[in-house]
């Protein structure tokens, strides 16, 4: 770590070059000539420049990706597979600088952060072991003939990513569209770009050029990656409303789309289960100090049964006004701030909408005392809240949790799919065969029974109804950056 000119707070460490997008294995200035400020959301100052690109930037990459990626799909796998080995090496060599990064561009706990590095570089190496899955089957064919299936991919892949994980969601994205021969085209989430650059600059002496390139700028230069004729396939991260804007985009092209979308993810806390366990349960459940409780699979909405819903709410009470928020470097604090001013306000306005629609603030919502810079907020929990509340309907994407009560099983499924969304559940209960019967009826992507638990690598993970399409982190996603192709030989 190193110090700024006023020795007090740490300072960024980077290495890739100021203002500049990664195009062809080359570091580019770019189209528009201009850059916007990095800023860190603990204190609202510049941490540096980084580049504003444009449609521009993104033909550019797409036409170097389009050349990279026909030498790319003939390297043989196991080469590729290496290489992201390699590079899964290299961010856990880097990983105290790397968390940093994140740390100082997002807001999230130095802690969160050194967890995402981890887990960008298990996801490297996980699809590099799964290199030779991407394989074909013989069918069954009559005398003389030979009937086999290959998998071909794509070619381009655009990726665009959410702002929550900068890092992790960098290498998750690539991943496995590179080992299965892809090309990729990034465009990380503006508020957190930064990352996403020492990436590829660590990646640089790796990678052929071209192979991945990192195109950072607003939602119009995710737009035209969507609907560039020369990508394929689009792997997206991010809220409901864009990914229903990227189907829409990308439909004239019939390009391939994959969507991991937002959650308003219930945790369902059946009579038997401990009080303790079940708050703790919650708390963990927000990844309050893993993101600040801007996670997708944040469980934000408790529901409880009336038998032990009134201890409950008061050990969350306690247990999260407990929590210690500041700067997120300092690894004594529980919760650093949301990351980017918008952001505040947005989550602001939630939970002023939620007080005037009857609510009632059991702890936090607001700024902490003292705190005036900087886009910090105290961990928040609601009490009192009706279904049909926008706070229990909508996702805040914050440190805000709300507690609804429900008293007969039933109610509890119906409560827990009462919403568009359907990306995590976590069932609290000691009874298995009320806990398999929650799980086979609630529509979410991922079910946890009595976690929540760290996802083990290669868990399947998505949404069902407006949550996603697709399933990431496993087989189904490799073999989605490739298409079937079935040879037919006579012989
Ligand atoms: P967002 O939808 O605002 O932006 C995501 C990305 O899309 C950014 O890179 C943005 O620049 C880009 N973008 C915006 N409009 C676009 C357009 N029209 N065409 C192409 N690209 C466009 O989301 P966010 O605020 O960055 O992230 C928060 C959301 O992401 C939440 O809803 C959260 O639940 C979701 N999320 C989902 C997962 C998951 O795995 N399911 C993971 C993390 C975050």
């Amino acid at each position: 770590m190193t110090t700024n000119h006023r020795g007090t707070q740490p300072m960024a460490d980077l290495h890739a070059p100021t203002g500049k997008a990664y195009i062809g294995g080359r570091w580019e200035e770019p189209a528009s000539g201009t850059t916007t400020v990095a800023e860190n959301p603990a204190d609202e100052t510049a941490i540096t420049h980084v580049p504003a690109c444009t449609g521009e930037d993104i033909d550019a990459a797409v036409a170097d990706a389009r050349a990279a990626a026909d030498p790319w799909r003939h390297t043989p796998w196991p080469d590729r597979a290496r290489l992201l080995t390699e590079l899964a090496g290299r961010l856990r060599a880097d990983a105290e600088r790397l968390a940093l990064i994140d740390t100082l561009d997002s807001g999230n706990p130095i802690a969160g952060s050194r967890a995402d590095v981890a887990a960008a570089a298990e996801a490297l190496e996980h699809f590099a072991g799964l290199g030779g899955q991407v394989r074909g089957e013989t069918v069954p064919s009559p005398d003389g003939i030979l009937t086999f299936t290959g998998r071909v991919p794509y070619g381009v892949v655009g990726r665009i990513t959410a702002y929550n994980h900068p890092l992790m969601f960098a290498a998750q994205g690539v991943a496995a569209a590179l080992v299965s021969g892809n090309a990729v085209v990034m465009k990380p989430a503006d508020p957190t770009v930064l990352s996403s650059l020492e990436f590829a600059r660590l990646a640089d002496d790796l990678l052929p050029p071209g192979v991945l390139n990192v195109v950072p700028g607003p939602a119009a230069v995710g737009q035209r990656l969507v609907t560039h004729p020369d990508v394929p396939r689009i792997a997206f991260t991010g809220s409901v409303a864009t990914g229903r804007r990227i189907m829409a985009d990308a439909a004239p092209g019939l390009k391939r789309v994959s969507l991991e979308l937002g959650g308003k993810n219930a945790l369902i806390v059946f009579p038997d289960a401990d009080p303790e366990v079940a708050a703790e349960a919650a708390i963990r459940g927000m990844n309050f100090t893993r993101t600040n409780g801007q996670s997708c699979m944040s469980t934000s909405r408790v529901l409880a049964h009336d038998d032990i819903r009134l201890e409950l709410e008061e050990l969350l009470a306690a247990r999260m006004g407990a929590l210690t928020v500041g700067r997120p470097e300092d690894p004594r604090i529980d919760v650093g701030p949301l990351a980017f001013r918008a952001h505040h306000e947005r989550v602001t306005a939630h939970i002023d909408n939620a007080q005037r629609q009857g609510a009632r603030l059991a702890v936090g919502g607001g700024r902490p005392a003292g705190m005036d810079r900087g886009h910090y907020l105290e961990p928040t929990l609601f009490v009192d809240v009706d279904p049909d509340m926008a706070i229990a309907r909508e996702e805040v994407f914050g440190p805000v949790l709300a507690v609804l009560a429900w008293s007969d099983p039933d109610e509890a499924i119906a409560l827990a799919n009462g919403t568009p969304y359907g990306l995590t559940a976590n069932v609290l209960t000691d009874d298995l065969g009320t806990a398999l019967r929650a799980a086979s009826d609630v529509r979410a992507g991922v079910v946890w029974i009595n976690g929540p638990t760290p996802l083990p690598p290669g868990t399947p993970f998505g949404g069902m109804k407006s949550s996603g399409i697709g399933r990431e982190h496993g087989l189904e996603e490799l073999l989605s950056y490739t298409e079937t192709q079935s040879v037919v030989v006579r012989y």
